[in-house]
């Protein structure tokens, strides 16, 4: 009877009070508002474990769930949920001229910096900035289109996931989806007929990027070069946001796995009128959508009361600029996406030798990096990294930084591709404590 006696006494003893508890986990860093709220829920929630330790369960929790840097070892370049394309994470606080003419003392437009960059880097007329690339084309289909309809080959009405899909966001904009062809097999007749039957009625015709899946067998596509036949203007949903096939910013060129994928330059210099894209796929920015191409339609995307609600902030439109100014520079070592992308495996594998032999943990194993955020399916590109026996992913997340890996087979793969060599040590102090 000694535990139910204890029990009968603790409950009777003066639980510490709310802000001694929060003042005792002040070294976790939080601010003290967030150290209250675990110590109100460790004392609300009772139980048999320390009160302090329950608090710092609760504090803990809150920790974790804040934003913070992470350790990609998932070899998945592009990862959407670890924010697509890696950016840097912090910056001081200033001032800019987001909207200011330095030259005239006048206001300006936030659409005279990383914009003009993104249209001189696409060689297009003009260009503006929006949140993303659904709302780059919802943009475009609400300012041209509203009321009017929109013409889509039916093997092109896609779904790029977290709700994207080309029939919903036409709906939204109020432009009428004119669906053409069929699922395999769409014909520049097709569009053709479309635009004539409706009389005025056809806007535009959009031609939307298959980022995520492929259409093989019997099956017929138009191109955007043949699309600018119509009478109509052609957008070009590229979504991934390839600036140039060329690939002038890397010292050998386009990649192999990089074929076939449509890029900004060429779509506008085929007769794409306007070009979307987003701005953290392999553009290798920020979260944006761009769209590019003629002065007209820009300014007329630019005009519309949308654009104001989706319009980007100087953090982002800063984040754009710089990594603008490396393509321009051809400095593809600049752009983190590229950097990584371009790794040759014989680097990577030494790094993952010396992984190994520092923690004398795993074994060195060669992998397939992918380029992910729902671009280039099915495409892998050599890697190396370090295999561990089980699922260890768990205990690699528990750490700081947390550690993302992938699990197949049985095993957990790290691939240092996408680890930056800083983040060397901490992988392998994770091997270590893996023990
Ligand atoms: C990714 C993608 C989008 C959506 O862009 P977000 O930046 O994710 O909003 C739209 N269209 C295509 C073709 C895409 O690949």
């Amino acid at each position: 009877m000694t535990a139910g006696y204890e029990g009968h006494t603790l409950r009777h003893v003066r639980p510490p009070s709310v802000d001694a508890l929060a003042r005792s986990m002040t070294d976790t860093g939080l601010p003290h508002p967030l150290l209250v709220d675990a110590a109100r829920s460790a004392i609300a929630d009772g139980g048999s474990e320390d009160i302090e330790e329950r608090a710092r369960r609760y504090a803990h929790a809150w920790a974790r769930a804040l934003l913070q840097p992470v350790v990609n070892a998932t070899g998945v370049l592009l990862h959407t949920n670890l924010g697509r394309a890696p950016m840097a994470f912090a910056a001081d606080a200033v001032y800019s001229n987001l909207e200011l003419d330095l030259s005239s003392g006048r206001r300006g437009s936030r659409h005279a910096h990383a914009a003009r960059l993104l249209a001189r880097l696409c060689e297009a007329e003009d260009a503006i900035v929006v949140n993303n690339g659904a709302s780059a084309v919802l943009l475009v289909l609400a300012a041209l289109a509203t009321g009017r309809g929109a013409a889509v080959s039916r093997g092109e009405l896609v779904e790029i996931g977290g709700g994207f899909r080309v029939p919903e966001v036409m709906e939204q904009s109020g432009a009428q989806l004119v669906e053409v062809g069929t699922t395999n097999r769409t014909r520049l007749a097709d569009f053709a007929s479309a635009v004539e039957n409706s009389g005025n009625d056809t806007a535009l015709a959009l031609k939307v990027h298959q980022s995520n899946y492929r259409i093989v067998g019997f099956t017929a596509h138009v191109t955007v070069a043949e699309m600018a036949s119509l009478d109509v203007p052609v957008v070009a949903d590229i979504g991934s946001g390839l600036v140039d096939a060329a690939c002038p910013w890397l010292d050998d060129g386009p990649p192999v796995w990089l074929a076939g994928e449509p890029a900004a330059r060429q779509s506008l210099a085929d007769g794409a009128a306007l070009v979307t894209f987003s701005g953290d796929k392999l553009f290798g920015g920020p979260q944006a959508g761009i769209i590019a191409g003629r002065a007209d339609l820009v300014r007329q995307c630019a005009r519309h009361p949308l654009a104001r609600a989706l319009r980007p902030g100087s953090l982002v439109l800063n984040a754009l600029q710089q990594v603008a100014l490396a393509y321009l520079r051809r400095d593809g070592q600049a752009i983190e996406f590229w950097r990584m992308a371009s790794l040759a495996p014989a680097d990577l594998q030494v790094r993952a030798h010396a992984a190994v032999a520092e923690s004398g943990a795993g074994e060195v194993a060669e992998m397939a990096s992918v380029p992910g955020g729902g671009t280039l399916p099915g495409t892998e590109i050599d890697s190396f990294g370090v295999m561990l026996d089980g699922d260890q992913t768990a205990a690699l997340r528990a750490g700081t930084p947390a550690i993302v890996a992938r699990v197949s087979e049985g095993c957990t793969w790290l691939d240092l591709r996408t680890v930056a060599p800083d983040d060397d040590q901490h992988v392998i102090a994770a091997l270590k404590s893996l023990g």
